[in-house]
C-alpha cells in the first residue's frame, strides 16, 4: 500500500516534490545535504525510492545494499552519478528531468541576442571600471534580422516562438524534418543556415556528430559581422576557431554558456584551472558574453524539475509506468483502477532471454489477461499485465510461481 512506501530525498530537492509525495501518502524523509557513503548504505537498505541531485553517487557498491529500492529520481538533467546498468540489472528504474528548463534556456538566449546586438556586456564592463562610452556604431536593433537555430528540439523551437515575437525572421536546421512553428522555415543544409543568419544559436545534443559542429569552415560560411550563441554543450563549438573568427572581426560577438571542460564547483579561479588553454584569449575579446552554464538555472526550472521527477516516480510506484526512464524498457498501460475488485496488475522485470514470456503466460493463463505489454532494453525486459478474475489466494499463488522463474529480476503486484 502507498502508506508503506518510504522515500528518501537528499540534496535539498525542490519542495514541489515533497508536496506531491505527501499527497500520495508516502513516508518522506528529507535531508538538505548528501550523505557520506557509509550512511547512505545504511539508509538505502529500507527505502523504496530515493531522490538525489548531482552529488550523491549511487555506485554498484551502494546499490548492492538497496534491497527494497524500486526507483531512483535524479532531480536534475545528468544521470552519470548513478550506475545505470547496475541499477537496471537489479530492476531499479532511474528517472531524470531532461526538459524542465527548456524555457529558461530559450529566455537566456533571447537576452543574449539583444545584448550582443547592442554590445551590452562591454558597455557594462566599461562603466563598472569608470569609462563612459556612448556609441551607436555597429549597434543594431534585432527587428528584421535573421536568427538561425541549429537543432529545433525543446529549446530551439521555444526560442523560435520568442524570437518571432520580437520581429526576427527564423530559419532552422535539424537532422530530422520538424514542423515549423509560426512562420519559421526549415533549411536543408547547415551551410544554407550559416550563409543567411545574422545570429546563429546552437541547440543540439552532445553526440559524435555534433562535436566541433562549428569550426573554422563553418565560421567562414557565416555572414560578415554575424553573432554566435552556444548554450548547448561545450563540445559543439571549436573554441580556437571561434577566437580566430572573432579576432578577424568575421564574428561580431558571441555568447558562451557551456565549455569543453567545466569546473565542478563555484569559486574564484576555478574557471582558469579548467580552461587555461583559452582563458586569456577569451577574456580579452570584445563583445563576448561568458556565463557559467546558467542556461537552465532558474527558480522556475527547479520547481518544474521537482514536479516532473516526483510525478514520474509516483507513476512508476503506483502504476508501474516507466515512460521516461533512462535505463529501463518503457512500458505503460492505462491507469489502474484500484477500486475494482478481483483484478491485479503484474509487474514482472526479468532478464531479456528467450522463452520467458511463455513461462509467464503459462502462470497467468488460468486467469483473464485483460491487457498486456512488454518491452526490453539491453539485458533487461519488463512485462506489465492486467489480470481479472483473481482472488486473494490467486494473487499469492501468482506471486510465488513468478518468484520461482529463473529469469526473474523483480516482481510487484498492484491491487
Ligand atoms: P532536444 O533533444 O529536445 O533537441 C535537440 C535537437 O537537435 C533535436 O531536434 C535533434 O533532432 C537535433 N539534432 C541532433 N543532432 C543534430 C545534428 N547533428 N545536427 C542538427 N540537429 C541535430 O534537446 P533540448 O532539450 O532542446 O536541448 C538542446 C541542448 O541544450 C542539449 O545539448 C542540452 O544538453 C542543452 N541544454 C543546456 C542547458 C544549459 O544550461 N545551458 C540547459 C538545458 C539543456
Amino acid at each position: 500500500s502507498t502508506g508503506d512506501m518510504k522515500i528518501l530525498l537528499l540534496e535539498n530537492v525542490n519542495q514541489t516534490a515533497i508536496e506531491i509525495f505527501n499527497k500520495q501518502g508516502y513516508q518522506v524523509e528529507f535531508l538538505k545535504g548528501s550523505l557520506p557513503e557509509e550512511e547512505l548504505i545504511e539508509k538505502i537498505k529500507d527505502v523504496h525510492a530515493i531522490g538525489i541531485r548531482s552529488k550523491t553517487k549511487l555506485t554498484a557498491k551502494v546499490l548492492e545494499h538497496a534491497k527494497n529500492l524500486v526507483c531512483i529520481g535524479c532531480f536534475c538533467i545528468g544521470t552519470n552519478q548513478v550506475d545505470l546498468n547496475f541499477a537496471a540489472k537489479k530492476g531499479i528504474a532511474v528517472f531524470n528531468s531532461p526538459f524542465s528548463n527548456s524555457r529558461s534556456v530559450a529566455e537566456l538566449v533571447i537576452a543574449e541576442i539583444i545584448s550582443l546586438a547592442r554590445q551590452l556586456g562591454d558597455r557594462s564592463i566599461e562603466l563598472h571600471t569608470g569609462t563612459w562610452n556612448k556609441v551607436s556604431n555597429k549597434c543594431w536593433e534585432v527587428r528584421g534580422k535573421t536568427l538561425g537555430i541549429i537543432g529545433y528540439g525543446h529549446i530551439g523551437s521555444q526560442l523560435s516562438v520568442l524570437a518571432e515575437a520580437m520581429g526576427l525572421h527564423v530559419i532552422y536546421y535539424d537532422i530530422v524534418t520538424i514542423m515549423a512553428l509560426g512562420t519559421a522555415k526549415q533549411v536543408s543544409t547547415l551551410d544554407e543556415l550559416l550563409n543567411n543568419s545574422d545570429f546563429v544559436s546552437l541547440h543540439v545534443p552532445e553526440t559524435p556528430e555534433t562535436k566541433n559542429l562549428l569550426s573554422a569552415p563553418q565560421f567562414a560560411a557565416m555572414k560578415d559581422g554575424a553573432y554566435m550563441i552556444n548554450a548547448s554543450r561545450g563540445t559543439v563549438v571549436d573554441i580556437p576557431s571561434l577566437i580566430a573568427a572573432m579576432k578577424a572581426k568575421k564574428i561580431a560577438g558571441a555568447a558562451i554558456d557551456v565549455y569543453p571542460a567545466e569546473p565542478r564547483k563555484n569559486g574564484v579561479g576555478a574557471f582558469a584551472d579548467d580552461l587555461n588553454k583559452w582563458t586569456s584569449d577569451l577574456i580579452s575579446l570584445p563583445n563576448l558574453i561568458l556565463t557559467p552554464h546558467i542556461g537552465g538555472s532558474t527558480e522556475e526550472a527547479q520547481s518544474a524539475i521537482g514536479i516532473e521527477v516526483s510525478t514520474a516516480l509516483s507513476n512508476y510506484i503506483n502504476e508501474g509506468n516507466s515512460v521516461g526512464s533512462v535505463n529501463f524498457p518503457e512500458v505503460s498501460l492505462k491507469a489502474l483502477n484500484y477500486d475494482q475488485e478481483n483484478t491485479v496488475r503484474v509487474l514482472y522485470i526479468h532478464q531479456n532471454i528467450p522463452g520467458v514470456l511463455r513461462t509467464v503466460n503459462n502462470i497467468l493463463s488460468n486467469h483473464n489477461i485483460d491487457k498486456q505489454f512488454s518491452d526490453s532494453h539491453g539485458d533487461v525486459a519488463y512485462l506489465m499485465a492486467d489480470i481479472s478474475s483473481v482472488d486473494q489466494s490467486d494473487i499469492k499463488e501468482i506471486y510465488e510461481k513468478l518468484n520461482q522463474t529463473d529469469a526473474k529480476i523483480s516482481i510487484r503486484l498492484l491491487y
